[in-house]
């Protein structure tokens, strides 16, 4: 069985303790790896790694080094594609085609465009009028943080890794990453990669655990990391920011959603009705920017149900490497229990199951994976639990609306704020009505669409700061101003 080590200091090293976990398999729940798990004192030793990078080969590199080193990682990432989506594919049980087409390319992405950015990016100066006449400049920079505490989530581990590790690294900071104990394999192969390219010794850690008591309290409350930067759940974001108060660091969060997508009756039917197929099914909902809750105007109501439903009963379960399959497992048993008490939840709310709500028959082969229907209901209040909560599996709730206000008002009755996907052939409508909702992201007539040069981010329990292009820079630097 697969071994995976924390990497500090450049070493594959086990935690002195000898304490492992395993990590199961998605699919069948077989053990795919054991995994050391970092205590105290590993931690201590990868920040301390990191902190002495600072203060090393890596804090005297030129810019152009830097980022000719990150084009090195991006082009080893390219190199090792077939490994990173064979280890992705391990760890989520995600089907192939998304690893190769999105998560893994993004990944080795991340590293270029954040080299571009520091490369690129101006800093600021102005000619400051002064009362002798003389004029001053007043011109700022821009220095690293330090070191950066990375604590990742589990449903695009390498891609939303990277996204953060990218930057930090770009701007001349160290990092210490806490991958999820559910994805523990490519940011161990990254290592790899950093060793291969050159990459100082200490410049990249990672360490391996859990959550509460273990390697992420212990990387967030270590007075020694200068930042934090985190995605996950937002329930999770509020003991980080408790555990960053102490020191005054600071935070980058992304956090849940629960996000509304709107179908007007102008809309390009069979587009929307593809469009959410994948915001609601893909990667079987645990997407961040996927949609749970549906509105739809009244006149298509009905005809988009049904047209939702026939693309839901036409999921096709199977293997990641199964060429004929696009849905995947959840990534285990315990997120599938919380999944199917919301199924059985909405049942006891009134919901009308439109299809789904249950496990489907697997082969003997797939029988113990983490299976779940995907699932429509309609016809609940707003106040209904499963139109409230983030529940992030394969499944929403679809409601009529009959007017914008009515549907903007609905859109925005959460704690939530990360995206929405608006669908209509009325592009003024389309435009005002993203201004009106309160997300960070609104992609009309669209949906997953990314350009990694624009701000990243959610509102209200969404998140805290924007990453992406030069955004990234205000969490990853610390700007100094100079008089001369
Ligand atoms: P999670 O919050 O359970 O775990 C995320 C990470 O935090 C894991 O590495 C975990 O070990 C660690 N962690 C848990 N408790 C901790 C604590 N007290 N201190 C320090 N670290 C701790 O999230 P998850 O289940 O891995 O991911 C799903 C969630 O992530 C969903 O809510 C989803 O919406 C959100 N998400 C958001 C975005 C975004 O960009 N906004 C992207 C992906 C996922």
């Amino acid at each position: 069985m697969r071994q995976i080590k924390h990497f500090i200091a450049g070493e594959f090293t086990a935690a002195a303790s000898g304490v492992r976990f395993n990590k199961h398999s998605p699919l069948d729940n077989s053990v795919i790896c054991s995994v050391s798990e970092a205590g105290r004192g590993e931690v201590d030793a990868a920040v301390s790694a990191a902190r002495n990078a600072l203060q090393g080969e890596w804090g005297r590199l030129s810019t152009d080094q830097r980022v000719e080193l990150l084009y090195g990682v991006a082009n080893e990432i390219t190199r090792r594609f077939d490994d990173f989506v064979e280890a992705e594919m391990s760890d989520t049980g995600q089907p192939e085609h998304v690893m190769k087409h999105v998560f893994i390319p993004r990944g080795a992405a991340n590293f270029k465009v954040f080299a571009d950015v520091i490369k690129n990016v101006a800093s600021e100066s102005f000619q400051t009028d002064t009362p002798d006449g003389r004029g001053a400049l007043n011109y700022t920079t821009r220095r690293p943080k330090g070191v950066i505490g990375v604590v990742c989530p589990w449903n695009a581990p390498f891609m939303l890794m990277t996204w953060k590790v990218g930057p930090a690294l770009a701007c001349g900071n160290t990092v210490v990453v806490k991958p999820s104990e559910e994805s523990p394999h490519t940011a161990t192969l990254l290592g790899e990669v950093m060793n291969t390219v050159g990459i100082p010794k200490g410049v990249y850690n990672v360490v391996h655990g859990f959550g509460p008591d273990s390697a992420g309290e212990f990387v967030t409350r270590h007075p020694l990391v200068d930042a934090i930067t985190f995605t996950g759940e937002t329930r999770t974001g509020t003991a980080i920011m408790k555990a960053a108060a102490e020191g005054m660091r600071d935070v980058s969060f992304e956090l849940g959603g629960k996000n509304a997508g709107i179908v007007f009756a102008d809309a390009d039917f069979e587009a929307a009705v593809e469009s959410f197929s994948r915001s609601v099914f893909l990667n079987t909902g645990q997407v961040c920017l996927g949609t749970e809750r549906v509105y739809v105007e009244r006149p298509i109501f009905e005809r988009f149900v049904q047209a939702l439903k026939a693309r839901a009963e036409a999921v096709k379960y199977g293997r990641p490497d199964d060429r004929h399959a696009n849905y995947c497992p959840l990534i285990n048993h315990e997120h599938r229990d919380i999944v199917l008490s919301y199924y059985r939840k909405a049942v006891e709310e009134g919901a009308t199951v439109v299809t789904g709500g249950g496990v489907p028959q697997m082969p003997s082969d797939l029988a113990a994976g983490a299976w779940v229907q995907p699932t429509i209901w309609t016809g609940l209040p707003e106040s209904a639990t499963v139109v409230q909560q983030e529940i992030f599996g394969p499944c929403c709730h679809i409601s009529p609306f009959d007017s914008e206000d009515d549907v903007v008002a609905k859109a925005n009755a959460t704690d939530y704020g990360l995206s929405t996907t608006i669908w209509t052939s009325n592009l003024a409508r389309a435009h005002g009505m993203g201004g009106r909702i309160d997300v960070g992201i609104s992609w009309i007539n669209s949906w997953f669409l990314r350009d990694l040069r624009t701000p990243f981010g959610g509102s209200k329990q969404s998140g805290i700061g924007r990453e992406g292009g030069v955004h990234s820079l205000e969490f990853y630097t610390q700007t100094r101003k100079r008089f001369a």
